[in-house]
């Protein structure tokens, strides 16, 4: 490719909303342009990319003996209705219509649309396993479009499905794609970690996440420092606590005067004694599926956080809300004295107080709490995980030291069941020919999100650094004066020899300065560049490594042999 005919309009202006790496040095190297809120064209470099990212995950999966397919990305409605999605999928689903009246959607997601290519076309457990994929445009209309690629409304997702005819063959299938992904992944040269996940409001029964580790990530991701359990914070496990004080505090059950003291730091400074020994009552209003709601009370210890999505799934509830005091006064609740016999109101108690009997807790009346409360033989079916994981915590698995770090989500697998296959009547004959619902399994990458996050990783001040299996070019070449003869002829030549190796090399053959061609090179990010400058004469020319930036001087005759065995 030469430069001189390429469209890649280069620009030292940043999108004014940009505040990641990623989303200013795509737009600022000509990879990507806006068009609208969380929709981006791609432009060739870009795209160049694009399609190697893409040709990897397609190597690997096929290679899995998974297929490719193309679904249409207009779904009918109807498909969404069989499976009750239409109306849960809330805002980010986008419902449009023909002229005719009749009702579609953009695809976000494809279950519905691949349990009906595959339903009443495969009818036999000797069909299965069957695994189909598709690398394709989707829409979500993201509550919070930023941060460029990474959460777009228009994106490519790479989109799998596996039909089984058993829990276990999909287990099997389901730790091939775990590995599969992770080649992909590692292939691209990042650094990931696979994490347990919650498996949310598309129903299932396991869930990985593929995390990217990137400070400006959106997950919070808990990893043990001795062993190899990761999760995301939603879903994070800890060992049981252990008390601060050797002993336990000695405490005569009954209620205590505790005048105007309603917080957890008051109190802990009123009876003298660590948090840890405080039971927090977190007052939230559930919202719920078939539209009723109601208010809920989780108690946890005084240093302990509720964690959101474990206290949603705790009453499988849509949504939580905040409530006022107001509302709970209405409701015949105490606020800041509100303890585990609350009246008339669903509790769910966190599982590390569970035979608890050294607690300090609300009295259920204004200006007392409750010394001593036990919880022994109480609440039996009261009890989850409701707590966020913090810093230090233990791991359930080998005791060892729990830490948080950020990451970005790249891909996703999780075992279906029969979720879809159930209500959207999918089919098959067992060997004891009994009809029964498909097993399935879904999986997805963020193929367009990698672009970015290829690169959130790998930056520096100047530019995008891309890596070996991601670079739209592998070599730069630079003539540095181009109306000199000799530099053109020998870049020319070079060129040429590398075009005939099938090697992936651009000519910058522009008539600018040289500083401004080198400028380029840096914030595009080839990894290397060969400058061809006025040292052409004394018989050498210069390699440079974009990464390290580190120069090395070479000699013509040489330079061929060198680039030969690099790139
Ligand atoms: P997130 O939590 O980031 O919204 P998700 O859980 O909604 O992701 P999935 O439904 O599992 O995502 O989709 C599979 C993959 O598609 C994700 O792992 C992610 O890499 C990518 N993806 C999801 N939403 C977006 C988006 N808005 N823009 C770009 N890529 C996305
Ligand atoms: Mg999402």
């Amino acid at each position: 490719m030469r430069f001189s005919k390429c469209f890649i309009p280069t620009t030292k202006e940043a999108p004014s909303d940009a505040v990641l790496p990623s989303h200013k040095l795509l737009v600022q190297g000509g990879f990507v342009s806006q068009v609208g809120s969380g929709i981006y064209n791609f432009l060739p470099l870009g795209k160049i990319v694009l399609e190697k990212i893409r040709k990897i995950v397609k190597e690997e999966l096929d290679k899995a003996g998974s297929q490719e397919v193309q679904l249409g990305f207009v779904t009918p409605a109807e498909l969404w209705k069989e499976s009750g999605r239409y109306l849960k999928y809330g805002k980010e689903l986008l419902r449009i219509k023909d002229r005719k009246d009749n009702e579609f959607v953009l695809s976000p997601t494809a279950e519905e649309m691949m349990v009906d290519l595959v339903r009443n076309r495969i009818k036999s457990y000797k069909q299965l396993p069957l695994n189909l994929y598709q690398i394709n445009t989707k829409f979500r209309d993201e509550a919070r479009p930023r941060f460029g690629l990474l959460r777009g409304r228009e994106f490519l997702m790479e989109d799998g499905y596996s039909f089984h005819e058993s829990f276990e063959d999909l287990d099997r299938e389901f730790d091939l794609m775990e590995k599969t992904y992770s080649k992909i992944f590692d292939r691209l040269g990042l650094d990931f970690r696979v994490v347990d996940a919650d498996s949310g409001a598309i129903g299932g029964t396991g869930s990985k996440e593929f995390m990217v580790l990137a400070d400006n990530g959106e997950d919070d991701i808990v990893i043990c420092d001795n062993c190899s359990y990761a999760a995301n914070i939603e879903v994070a496990k800890r060992a049981k606590r252990i008390p601060p004080y050797d002993e336990k505090p000695q405490m005569t059950p009954g209620n205590f005067y505790t005048p105007e003291v309603k917080t957890i730091e008051t109190l802990s400074e009123f009876f003298m004694i660590e948090p840890y020994y405080l039971a927090k009552a977190v007052a939230k209003k559930a919202l719920f599926e078939d539209g009723n709601e109601k208010i809920v009370i989780y108690f946890l210890r005084g240093d302990d956080t509720l964690e959101e999505t474990k206290a949603l799934n705790a009453v499988n509830a849509l949504e939580l809300v905040d409530v006022s005091e107001e509302e709970l006064v209405k409701n015949g609740i105490t606020p800041g004295f509100i303890g585990f016999e609350v009246k008339n109101t669903q509790i769910v108690i966190d599982i590390d107080l569970k035979d608890d009997d050294t607690l300090i807790c609300g009295a259920n009346k204004k200006d007392y709490h409750f010394v001593g409360y036990s919880l022994k033989d109480k609440f039996k079916d009261k009890f989850y995980d409701i707590a966020e994981v913090r810093e230090f915590d233990l791991c359930a698995k080998c005791g060892g030291k729990l830490s948080q770090t950020k990451g970005i989500e790249v891909g996703h697998i999780f075992k279906l069941g029969d979720r879809y296959s159930k209500p959207l009547q999918a089919n098959f004959l067992d060997k004891n020919g009994k009809s029964k619902p498909f097993i399935m399994g879904t999986y997805g990458i963020g193929v367009s999100r990698l672009e970015a996050v290829i690169i959130e990783q790998h930056h520096d001040d100047k530019g995008c650094i891309w890596t070996k299996e991601s670079a739209p070019f592998m070599l730069d070449i630079i003539v540095s004066n181009p109306k000199n003869e000799d530099e053109l002829n020998f870049g020319n030549k070079i060129y040429n020899e590398l075009l005939s190796l099938n090697k992936e090399v651009i000519i910058d053959d522009r008539k600018e300065r040289f500083g401004f061609k080198m400028k380029d090179f840096e914030l595009i990010g080839f990894p290397y560049a060969l400058i061809v400058g006025k040292s052409l004469k004394d018989g050498v020319v210069e390699l440079v490594e974009r990464k390290t930036l580190k120069k090395s001087v070479i000699k013509k005759e040489e330079i061929l042999q060198k680039l030969k065995e690099l790139i």
